[in-house]
């Protein structure tokens, strides 16, 4: 079996760079441009913290989608599994993920689960805090908590083109509002959800989320339960379900892993009780995936033999715990 190093991971971004050329960059979300469509970094983190990397790895970038997950804990935190799922499903959708019609379609008016835009927009209401900035505040502490990074920040740039361009996500907010499905502030929930999408980080911080997720919300330096670990299994299979937009069958078929992205390329993934990886490609497909991103991630799973449902790996933990 091939040996996690730092001189793998550049062989894999070697050997998949070329794909970047297959993606577009959304040039749209400051920080992005053309110059980085062949931008490509991988880290992975173990459970002893020992780190690995190769490629764009001083690169940062807007979180966007991979919020999502961060924001769905919380609520949990805060509400429980029973209350949150009150307001948003839990069904993947298969659509993309800003559609409106899946809003009206359907008995419940609910969005389809919290990774989808409407669905983050409401876990955003959720959030316990008197100011939106008192809510943002707690989401940033978990994020700087969880990677021990500390200039972890929103970047003021991209907030204002989230805001600029948020018109989709307003309608999406004034829609549940106005049927009632959800119940919202739409200036509040929405302001939240453009700053959440407009953090910025690098792609050690995506391994160290992912490591922190796979390692059912336990902090390892500390030694310290931060969620509870309910919460991360119910994360870890809503990533699995809808983490990557309507791909998400393919990631789990291809991947095997929890993995949640954002379109400006980046990706964390977390495999249970082994590893954090984070992967960044702002070349992105169709769906809205890091091409290289993927690649890599397919090809990390095969070699480590990580795909979470093959028994024999399964077996092997089992025997090495005896
Ligand atoms: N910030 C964009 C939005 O809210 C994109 C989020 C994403 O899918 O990464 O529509």
């Amino acid at each position: 079996m091939v040996r996690l190093s730092n001189d793998y991971l550049k062989e894999l971004i070697t050997e998949y760079k070329p794909y970047t050329t297959k993606g577009e960059v959304m040039t749209g979300i400051p920080g992005l441009d053309e110059l980085n469509q062949n931008d490509l970094g991988v880290a992975v983190m173990d459970l002893n913290h020992n780190i690995y990397s190769a490629g764009a790895t001083d690169v940062s970038f807007s979180l966007q989608s991979a919020s999502k997950v961060i924001s769905l804990l919380i609520a949990l935190e805060d509400l429980g599994k029973e209350k949150v799922f009150q307001s948003v499903g839990m069904e993947p959708m298969g659509d993309f993920f800003n559609t409106i019609s899946h809003l009206e379609s359907g008995d419940v008016h609910r969005p389809f689960n919290p990774m989808v835009n409407a669905g983050a927009i409401a876990i955003c209401s959720l959030i316990k805090g008197d100011t939106v900035e008192e809510r943002f505040d707690r989401i940033l502490m978990m994020l700087k908590t969880i990677t021990g990074n500390e200039n972890i920040d929103m970047d003021p740039d991209v907030y204002e083109a989230e805001k600029v361009k948020g018109d989709r996500n307003r309608a999406l907010a004034y829609y549940m509002s106005s049927s009632g499905a959800v119940a919202l502030n739409p200036q509040d929930a929405l302001d939240l959800y453009f700053r959440i999408n407009s953090i910025r980080l690098q792609v050690h911080d995506l391994a160290k989320i992912g490591l922190f997720i796979a390692n059912g919300g336990r902090l390892i330096e500390q030694n310290k339960q931060l969620v509870s670990p309910d919460h991360l299994n119910t994360i870890q299979a809503i990533m699995m379900t809808s983490g990557m937009y309507n791909e998400s069958g393919t990631f789990a078929v291809e991947v095997g892993f929890p993995c949640k992205s954002g379109i400006s390329g980046g990706i964390f993934s977390a495999v249970p009780g082994r590893y954090g990886i984070g992967v960044f490609g702002p070349a992105i497909n169709q769906k809205g995936n890091s091409v290289g991103g993927a690649k890599i991630l397919q090809r990390i799973s095969a070699d480590l033999n990580l795909n979470i449902f093959n028994q024999t790996h399964t077996h092997d933990i089992k025997k090495s715990a005896e």
